[in-house]
């Protein structure tokens, strides 16, 4: 966010660059042959202050999503309305305890190790703790999540876990030149999605988390019903 720039400019730009991702979801979901109000928008609000997330609020956005614990804490504090607030970041397990009554979901759930704290803190908590399964399905270094190829046994191993629901798939793609390179990537995560469905176990889950700014269209093109967009909606990141 620019800071010579008037709160009520930016409260501008929020609107008209909402009003196109609408629009390019309207479009999207219909290319797709999917309900639009199947599909869940998600602002990410990560380095975003709480003035612009509150006008984001406004506009009748209800979900969030926060990489940092502690951010998305000191975050809430100036939040107001109705929303629902999800953990996407990478969640160390001593922070678990923290965030277990904060959050309606944890996206970024990348370890059997983290899901078994998770489920521990839920219980203590007395909740049930809705999770999606990060996939590392570029198989990268760099990031956290589970391999394609220990995926259905892990997820099983969570599936069994007292205080966790397992609720689907989320994932980050390698960052790639064209759409249509993004969009083969989308359809691995979705292959892997069905493939952890048709177990008795985890044939429950509903949700399929992928998309942001830059490829939120090919995700929902490849079966995504939640997206996950920061920049395209509140512009480029200052950290
Ligand atoms: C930052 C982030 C996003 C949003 O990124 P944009 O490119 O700004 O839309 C989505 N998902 C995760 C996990 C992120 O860390």
């Amino acid at each position: 966010m620019m800071e010579n720039l008037s709160n009520e400019t930016v409260f501008r730009d929020i609107e008209e660059n909402y009003r196109i991702i609408l629009q390019n979801l309207d479009m999207a979901a219909t290319q797709a042959g999917v309900d639009r109000d199947d599909i869940r928008f998600m602002a990410v609000t990560k380095t975003v202050p709480p003035v612009f997330v509150n006008h984001a609020l406004q506009l009748g956005i209800d979900l969030i999503g926060e990489n940092k614990v502690q951010e998305l804490l000191e975050k809430k504090e100036f939040l107001n309305g109705k929303y629902d607030a999800h953990l996407i970041g990478h969640l160390q397990t001593n922070k678990v305890k923290k965030i277990i009554r904060e959050v309606t979901m944890i996206q970024s759930v990348d370890s059997v190790k983290l899901a078994c704290e998770i489920s521990k803190q839920a219980k203590n908590a007395d909740l049930v703790m809705p999770v999606l399964l990060e996939l590392n399905i570029g198989e990268e270094e760099s990031k956290t999540g589970f391999l394609p190829q220990n995926f259905t046994e892990n997820a099983l191993e969570i599936a069994e876990m007292d205080a966790i629901q397992v609720c689907g798939v989320m994932s980050v793609p390698p960052i790639c030149d064209s759409q249509t390179e993004i969009r083969i990537w989308f359809e691995k995560v979705r292959k892997q999605y069905e493939k952890l469905k048709d177990n008795a176990k985890l044939k429950e889950m509903n949700i399929l988390s992928m998309g942001m700014s830059s490829d939120y269209v090919q995700a929902v093109l490849e079966g995504a019903n939640l997206v996950r967009v920061g920049s395209a909606l509140f512009g480029h990141r200052r950290y």
